[in-house]
């Protein structure tokens, strides 16, 4: 190679060295390779990291820095806004080219065309596709508009869908001679200290599941060997095992869908008929990931504003109590207490469960979506701006192919046919754990001997109801009323 001058590749949300497309577009230049991550967390604005994002950034980063340093090529930490500080590392590395993979979260795209503009005629940049299946451009209606429904999207997806293998890792990267100093991970001080609220987190994930590439191929495997053959039915039931628990891995691009969906039509492909049926309904859920993101990209208000304009004028009610009994798991409803905590603890929470606390939120409770959403986004460790946006617009009933904001759980009765043992109940709410299954969903019903059989006092031990469901469920119909002309 004549030009000697390095190339730098920016790792955002592809936390990997397998199927990376840009990090494998470096590589193929021949050039020396600078890996950058860059932690923005002083820009202001609406969507920074929440507590549980950074903790599991952290753990991320660990095994990242790891795996690229056995490479030959370790990875460079700088904070600040991304634009300024890779354009400012462009020019004091003199780099030949600058390589990405796509995000599109909004100031993402905004943040990475400043970029691309602040350095055009100086050095070459370079973007991938390596977060989607399709881009959001790819896969429109025949009349050049975003779909807003998720079945049709989901058939014109699977009717173009052929992604490409997986691409290998490298297994050597030749290292950028001037690499100039960058931040100590702990300098970024992204795990908690005082207090330190993450034990549950490391006992699920960091000590448990696992964090980062590895742990990801290993969780995709053993889910595709154990948990596949009973999807469909499983996914519903927060007291198993029965997802895949990837969203994590797959928001910090730990694995890459193309490798999810190549590992599952493989696996298919060798099983049964049913277990095929299986994997195309496992499938199915990585494409409500690519409809949502196709939806903020198209839709970059999505997390902010309601889909369907007549949501503007919903009225939400204001009531801070409420909101710290929802958050804390304190709502008297069991398995919304159950969700409320296996989420602080974990960091999780199961997706049946995730539509059942959000509707008790939107509808019993009144409060805006957004509050849901704001507590969802500091607390997951798949907070994922798109997923989180559209899957609260569509709880709220005020986004694209969502259900109905007439159409209220019932918290009871949800219990009851997801979780009929009360297995998840007992785990995640012990102090309801003698309670029989009869009155576990619903232990204010319960006669008096029985409470006490199971040594529960209401109000004492566990909150009675916040608002009874008859009551809470007339009070969001007469809200929705208020709107229903103009939706
Ligand atoms: P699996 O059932 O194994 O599904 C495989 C993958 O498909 C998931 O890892 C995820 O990437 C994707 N997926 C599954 N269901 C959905 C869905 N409904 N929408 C979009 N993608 C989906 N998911 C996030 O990744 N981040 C979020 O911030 C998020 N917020 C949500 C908020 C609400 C109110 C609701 C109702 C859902 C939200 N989801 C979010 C979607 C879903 O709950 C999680 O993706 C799922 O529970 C993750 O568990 P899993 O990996 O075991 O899923």
């Amino acid at each position: 190679m004549t030009d000697p001058r390095p190339i730098i590749v920016w790792f955002r949300q592809d936390l990997r060295l397998a199927d990376n497309p840009a990090l494998h577009h470096a590589v193929e230049s021949g050039r020396p390779l600078l890996p950058v991550y860059v932690l923005d967390d002083v820009t202001p604005g609406t969507w920074r990291a929440g507590g549980a994002t950074r903790w599991w950034l952290h753990h991320s980063l660990t095994h990242l820095s790891a795996a690229l340093e056995r490479l030959g090529s370790p990875l460079l930490l700088l904070r600040g806004p991304g634009d300024a500080v890779i354009g400012d590392l462009a020019a004091r590395v003199d780099a030949a080219e600058v390589v990405w993979n796509r995000c599109y979260e909004p100031f993402a795209i905004e943040r990475d065309s400043r970029l691309k503009a602040a350095l055009k005629g100086t050095v070459k940049v370079t973007s991938h596709k390596a977060a989607l299946l399709n881009e959001p451009w790819e896969v429109l209606t025949g009349q050049g508009t975003p779909y807003k429904v998720f079945t049709p999207y989901w058939r014109a997806c699977v009717a173009v869908t052929n992604p490409e293998r997986p691409l290998p890792a490298p297994d050597r990267l030749s290292p950028c001679p001037n690499r100039p100093e960058g931040d100590a991970l702990s300098d970024w001080a992204l795990l908690p200290t005082r207090p330190d609220w993450a034990g549950g987190f490391r006992r699920t994930w960091a000590e448990g599941l696992g964090v980062g590439e590895a742990a990801a191929t290993a969780r995709l495997t053993q889910f595709l060997s154990e948990g596949a053959a009973n999807y469909s039915a499983g996914r519903d039931v927060p007291g198993i095992d029965g997802t895949s628990r990837l969203s994590p891995h797959l928001h910090f691009g730990e694995i890459s869908p193309r490798q999810v969906w190549h590992a599952a039509k493989r696996a298919g492909d060798r099983g049964s008929e049913a277990f095929k049926a299986q994997m195309d309904s496992f499938l199915r859920e990585i494409g409500w990931r690519e409809f949502c993101h196709s939806l903020l990209y198209h839709f970059p208000t999505l997390p902010e504003r309601p889909l369907s304009p007549a949501f503007e004028a919903f009225p939400w009610t204001q009531d801070d109590k409420a909101l710290a009994a929802w958050q804390r798991g304190q709502t008297g409803y069991p398995i919304v207490d159950a969700g409320m905590r296996q989420l602080w603890v974990t960091g999780w929470m199961h997706n049946r469960v995730r539509m059942i606390v959000g509707s008790l939120l939107v509808k019993h409770l009144l409060l805006p979506w957004q509050a849901g959403e704001d507590w969802f986004w500091d607390t997951l460790v798949d907070a994922d701006l798109a997923n989180n946006a559209a899957g609260w617009q569509w709880i709220g009933g005020c986004g694209a192919d969502a259900a109905p904001y007439f159409r209220v759980f019932n918290p009871v009765l949800q219990g009851q046919k997801f979780d009929p043992d009360g297995r998840y109940v007992r785990h995640w709410v012990p102090e309801l754990k003698h309670m029989p299954d009869k009155y576990i969903h619903a232990p204010w019903t319960a006669p008096p001997m029985v409470l006490r059989g199971a040594g529960v006092t209401l109000g004492r031990d566990y909150p009675a109801p916040i608002i009874d469901h008859a009551l809470g469920r007339q009070r969001a119909l007469d809200a929705f009323a208020t709107i229903r002309g103009s939706t």
